[in-house]
């Protein structure tokens, strides 16, 4: 864990967060700031700067969540379709330094894109 880190406070519980799923390794909660209602994050527990540092049982387990909540975030706001990003270094617009992956309901040509 980094202290200093906002998301793992959040796995430690520190920090609130509306928490949608989890599992072992890896955890899904609302954005606090969503560019659409439903706008999910799904982070692993473990503090990773970038994709590129998450070891691959970890990173299966990300992207198993990320397959879990897609339809239940979509069911939940009626969207019929999301995008899924993950904003990977500072340079591609990561400003959290904990990996995260955006899942935000979309309907349409809406420029809501993370
Ligand atoms: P950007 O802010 O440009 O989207 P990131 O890809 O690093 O950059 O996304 C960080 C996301 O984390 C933002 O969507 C922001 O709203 C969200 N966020 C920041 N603090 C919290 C928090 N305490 N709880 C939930 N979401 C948060």
């Amino acid at each position: 864990m980094d202290s200093d880190c906002i998301f793992c406070q959040i796995v430690a519980g520190d920090i609130p967060a509306n928490v949608v799923a989890e599992t072992d390794d890896a955890i899904a909660f609302l954005d606090a700031n969503p560019l659409a209602p439903g706008h999910t994050l799904v982070i692993p527990k473990e503090h990773y700067h970038r994709l590129n540092d998450v070891p691959d049982d970890v990173a299966a387990e990300v992207l198993g969540l990320v397959h879990e909540v897609v339809p239940a975030v979509e069911a939940a706001v009626d969207a019929p379709a999301t995008t899924v990003a993950f904003n990977n270094g500072e340079e591609a617009g990561q400003e959290v330094p904990h990996v995260h992956g955006h899942i935000v309901p979309r309907s349409g040509d809406d420029g809501q894109r993370p």
